[in-house]
Order: structure tokens, then C-alpha cells, then sequence
């Protein structure tokens, strides 16, 4: 267990932001969790996995658990169809490519998302066309107060677009410490709806994709697209896809003939963020090192020493512009601490 006073979280958010947390403690094992939630039994503590989520707006006045329980494994076997566990310190990616690697499917389009395992059921991870909740059979979950283990179903877990009951009604109870996804083995439902991945795999002549190709093809798509947190600080999409009412959205469609859409439901429509944003002007907008990335409107950026209030400050202005031009409020993805 490594223990720290006084430390800075700049190398544990992706936003890379200069906050200091009072005390920094690394768990590495599960008793130890259950040994700390105990001792801390009265303190506030701040949850931490890979902090790629997160926007640090002041320095952490309570004690960070930073989770980094490793370990992997695959449970049962079936015909057609394997249950694997992955512990909740594991890294998202490396999992990943671990279960592609075995010839597993149903990862795939969730490749290069970045965090760790046991926060993936925290906002339900989704990228081109699959969600979390596809592959979810259950997780692990510590209660923090009075450290009772429970297991989270797929219906306990409430699933919704960057949404869960850890995100809602249990917020700040729970630590997810693994969590366990049923892959297929042999016949595999691959997600190519998305344009871009159709794009990829076409001209690379790959005409029967195997999970792996998939996962390259999304690898290849999101490195073109999104900044690197390596060389720009950045939490990925910084607001959600807002969800309107589809009335709203056949008015707005009057007025602003290109908007894009996706129907959600018969009364809900979904408008991408980034689009709303790119019309008001503020892509690639800068103050100090501030900014809204010039290529990807939705994801806001740290070019350097920006601080967390910065940045919030231009989500602010975003949020601003976007309801004076469409009548829409942008609801943060990012959790702002
Ligand atoms: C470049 C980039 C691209 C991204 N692309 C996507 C994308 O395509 N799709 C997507 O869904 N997300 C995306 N994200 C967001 C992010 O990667 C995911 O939300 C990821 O799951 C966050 O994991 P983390 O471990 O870094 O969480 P953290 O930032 O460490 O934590 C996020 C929240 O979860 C809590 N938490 C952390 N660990 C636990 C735990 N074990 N139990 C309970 N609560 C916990 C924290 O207290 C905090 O409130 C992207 C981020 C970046 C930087």
C-alpha cells in the first residue's frame, strides 16, 4: 500500500490539471479496500481510477483511493460463448486487447476508450454502436460505508446512456472492485453499422471481419479523431449528445434545416453536441490554455497549465452559446469535482 501526503494528481488526470490531494493512498488488493473503508469509516474519501472522467476544479481536501486492483481471467467456457472477470484496476484498453487476443467477441468497438474496468459501469462506456451494458453480466461492488459486498445485475445496474445507478440513486456509495462480461467465442454479432468503420474495413479489402479487424478499425478511426491525453490533456466527449423531445426537435429542424439527428425512440430525439457547438462558432476557440479542440468541438482541452476552474469557465461559455442558439442545455459527461 503506498501512501502520500500532499501530491499532485496531475500525472492521474488525463486532463493532466496541477490539483493536490491532502492524502493519496494506492490500494492494490481488496482486503486492503475493505481494511481502508473501515479506517476511513468517518472521513470523505474520493474515489480514483484512471481519471479520465474527471475535471478537478480545486484541490482534493479528502483522502484519494486510488483503485489499482489488478487480475484477469476467464470464469466458464461454454460453446459458444465465454464468461471472463477483469478486477477493477485493470486498464480498459489492455483488457481489451487481452479478450481480442483470445479471439473474443463483443469488445471490440470499445476499443482504445481509456480508464479502467471497474469504473466502465460507472457511465455505462459506449462507443460506435455498443455500450457496456451489452456484454454485462454482473460486477463486484463494496459498500463504502458499511463495506458489505454486493453483486450489481444487469438490471440492478440501470443501465442508460452514460448513465447508471452508481452515476444516480447510488451515487458515492459504492466501489466497484471487478467486473465480470459474457463474450462470444465462435459466432460473433459484429457492430459495422457505423459509416466510418464500413470506410475502413472496405479499403482494406477486409470483406469477413473478425473481431480484431473491428477493434483496428476503431483504434485507426479514434486516432485520427480524438487528441491523445498523452500529448493534449482532455476528458474525451466532454458534454453528453443531448436527448430532446422530438417535437422540439421538428421546430429546430425548421429553422436549422441541417441539423443531424438520431431517433431515439418515437418521442426522443438525439442531437450530437459537437454539432450544436460547431455552429456557435467556438470550435478551436482558445483562452490561455484553455480551449475547444479545433478538430473535435466536443472535446474541451488542456493545452498546458490550464486550471480545472479554466476549463470550466469555457464549458460555461459553451453551454451558453449553445442555449442562446438552439434553447438546448448541454449536460456535462465529465465529472466535475
Ligand atoms: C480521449 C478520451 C476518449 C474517451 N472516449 C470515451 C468513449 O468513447 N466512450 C465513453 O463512454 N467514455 C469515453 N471517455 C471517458 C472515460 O474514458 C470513461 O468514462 C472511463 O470509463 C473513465 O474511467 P476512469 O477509470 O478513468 O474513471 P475516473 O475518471 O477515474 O473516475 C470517473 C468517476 O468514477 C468514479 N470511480 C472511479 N473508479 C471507481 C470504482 N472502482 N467504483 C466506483 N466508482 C469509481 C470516480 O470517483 C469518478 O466519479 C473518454 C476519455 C478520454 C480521455
Amino acid at each position: 500500500m503506498k501512501i502520500l501526503t500532499n501530491t499532485s494528481l496531475k500525472a492521474y488526470n488525463t486532463f493532466g490539471i496541477n490539483a493536490s490531494a491532502k492524502q493519496f493512498i494506492e490500494i492494490q488488493h481488496e482486503d486492503e479496500l475493505m481494511h481502508l473503508l473501515k479506517r476511513f469509516y468517518t472521513e470523505e474519501i474520493f474515489v480514483l481510477g484512471g481519471g479520465s472522467n474527471m475535471l478537478l476544479t480545486k484541490d482534493i481536501d479528502k483522502t484519494v483511493f486510488y483503485i489499482n486492483i489488478l487480475g484477469k481471467k476467464i470464469v466458464e467456457e461454454f460453446e459458444n460463448h465465454v464468461i471472463v472477470e477483469a478486477k477493477a484496476g485493470e486498464n480498459w484498453h489492455e483488457f481489451v486487447n487481452w479478450t481480442i487476443e483470445k479471439g473474443y467477441g463483443g469488445l471490440e468497438n470499445l476499443s482504445l476508450i481509456p480508464g479502467n474496468v471497474g469504473t466502465a459501469p460507472v457511465q455505462n462506456i459506449g462507443a460506435y454502436g455498443v455500450e457496456l451494458k451489452d456484454v454485462f453480466v454482473e460486477c463486484e461492488a463494496i459498500h463504502r460505508q458499511t463495506t458489505n459486498t454486493r453483486h450489481f445485475s444487469l438490471q440492478d445496474c440501470e443501465f442508460g446512456y452514460r448513465q447508471s445507478v452508481f452515476k444516480s440513486a447510488l451515487k458515492n456509495q459504492y466501489i466497484i472492485t471487478k467486473v465480470r462480461f459474457k463474450l462470444t467465442t465462435q459466432t460473433h454479432q459484429l457492430n459495422k453499422s457505423y459509416g466510418a468503420i464500413k470506410t475502413v474495413l472496405e479499403s482494406k479489402g477486409i470483406e469477413r471481419p473478425q473481431p480484431k479487424d473491428i477493434s483496428e478499425a476503431v483504434i485507426e478511426i479514434r486516432q485520427s479523431k480524438l487528441p491523445d491525453p498523452k500529448e493534449i490533456g482532455n476528458s474525451g466527449s466532454f458534454f453528453k449528445n443531448p436527448v430532446i423531445e422530438s417535437s422540439v426537435f421538428s421546430q429546430l429542424k425548421r429553422q436549422f434545416p441541417n441539423i443531424p439527428s438520431y431517433a431515439v425512440s418515437e418521442t426522443l430525439t438525439k442531437v450530437p453536441a459537437g454539432w450544436l457547438i460547431e455552429q456557435t462558432g467556438l470550435k478551436g476557440f482558445r483562452v490561455g490554455d484553455a480551449g475547444v479542440h479545433a478538430k473535435q468541438a466536443l472535446v474541451l482541452v488542456n493545452y498546458g497549465n490550464a486550471t480545472g476552474k479554466q476549463i470550466q469557465n469555457l464549458a460555461f461559455l459553451v453551454q451558453k452559446k449553445v442555449i442562446e442558439k438552439f434553447g438546448i442545455l448541454l449536460e456535462p459527461e465529465v465529472n466535475i469535482f
